[in-house]
C-alpha cells in the first residue's frame, strides 16, 4: 500500500504501509538523478518501499506531462 502524501517542488513524500508498520519515503527528482530515502533502515540500495514510491512518482510525473 503506497499513499502519496505531499509534493513540494521536486520532492515527493509517500507513506508505505508494510505488514508491521508504516514507513516514510521521500523521492527527490533532479535533472540528472532521482534520489530515494526510506526510514525503514534497510541497507539495501533500494528497498521495496522505495521501489513502490519510485513507481508512484513516475506515474505522477507521467500524468503531469499530459
Ligand atoms: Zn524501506
Amino acid at each position: 500500500m503506497c499513499t502519496f502524501v505531499s509534493e513540494a517542488c521536486n520532492k515527493f513524500d509517500f507513506i508505505i504501509e508494510d505488514r508491521f508498520s508504516d514507513f516514510k519515503v521521500t523521492i527527490t527528482v533532479n535533472k540528472d538523478a532521482t534520489l530515494h530515502k526510506c526510514d525503514c533502515g534497510s541497507h539495501l540500495n533500494c528497498c521495496h518501499h522505495s521501489a513502490a514510491a519510485l513507481i508512484k512518482t513516475s506515474e505522477i510525473l507521467e500524468e503531469k506531462r499530459e
